[in-house]
């Protein structure tokens, strides 16, 4: 099996906090991963050193079999989806300006109409990204990291504040990404049933990772349920 990452021993102190602490985690070609774990776990600080956004880690990364540091070459088979920006609602650039830029080449502008139809928002093409719904937004977001045709996507808890009917269509289209186009998928969520659905791996980090395995051995533990429920909510206590 081709492993797409490989990550060894993986620390990151921050001035006040040390965010993630010795974290050990491979993912397979194909592996729909879900990361859970409560606010301040760590899983954007993961993802921002797996993107090469924070270099000031200790442990190592491998995208491919080849360290992060050595090259920079992953990053075109990657596609990512931050977590919600906001937008004013007369922030002038368009959907297809938003998707455009996700594109590395000019010349690949016919991709364009392919993924805004693949992702339902063609009709939107041209309206401004600040007058759509939440749900809308997402998907114009994940069409921008899609346009490259990546071989892997990272989704940094991407439902937050998005009515129900997009959420459903979000995930069938993940499942869709995952299952038809082999895509490998790594998505943090708060949503412990929507990983059950639709993650065939999960990872329960909160600065450590407590858990890392099948989906169907965690949700088949109930002990292991109910510890990752105590530490979140344990932790959202700690912080309100
Ligand atoms: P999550 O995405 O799971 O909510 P984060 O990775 O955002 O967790 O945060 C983990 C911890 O690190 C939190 O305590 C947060 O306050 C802290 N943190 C996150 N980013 C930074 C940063 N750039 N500088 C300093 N501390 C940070
Ligand atoms: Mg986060």
């Amino acid at each position: 099996m081709l492993k797409v990452v490989e990550i060894n021993n993986l620390t990151v102190q921050y001035p006040d906090v040390k965010a993630l602490d010795d974290i050990s985690l491979v993912v397979n070609q194909g592996d729909f991963l879900g990361i859970i774990g409560p606010n301040g776990a760590g899983k954007s600080t993961l993802f921002a050193s797996m993107l090469g956004l924070n270099t000031k880690y200790k442990g190592t990364i491998k995208f491919f079999d080849e360290d992060i540091k050595k090259s920079k070459n992953y990053l075109k088979q990657l596609g990512y989806v931050p977590q919600k920006p906001i937008f004013e609602k007369n922030f002038p650039v368009t959907v297809t300006d938003v998707v455009r830029m996700g594109l590395r080449k000019e010349s690949d502008e016919n991709k364009i109409d392919k993924i805004l139809q693949q992702l339902w928002i063609h009709e939107l093409r041209e309206r401004r990204i600040g007058e759509l719904s939440g749900g809308q937004q997402q998907r114009v977001f994940i069409a921008k990291a899609l346009v490259n045709n990546p071989k892997i996507l990272i989704l940094d808890e991407p439902v937050t504040g998005i009515d129900q009917q997009s959420i459903d269509l979000f995930y069938s289209i993940l499942r869709e990404l995952n299952s038809k186009q082999k895509i490998t998928i790594i998505w943090s969520s708060h949503d412990l049933d929507a990983v059950n659905k639709l993650a065939n791996h999960v990872a329960c980090l909160n600065r450590t990772l407590f858990f890392h395995g099948e989906s169907e051995k965690f949700f088949s533990d109930d002990a292991l349920v109910k510890q990752y429920s105590e530490a979140s909510m344990q932790e959202h206590m700690h912080h309100h």
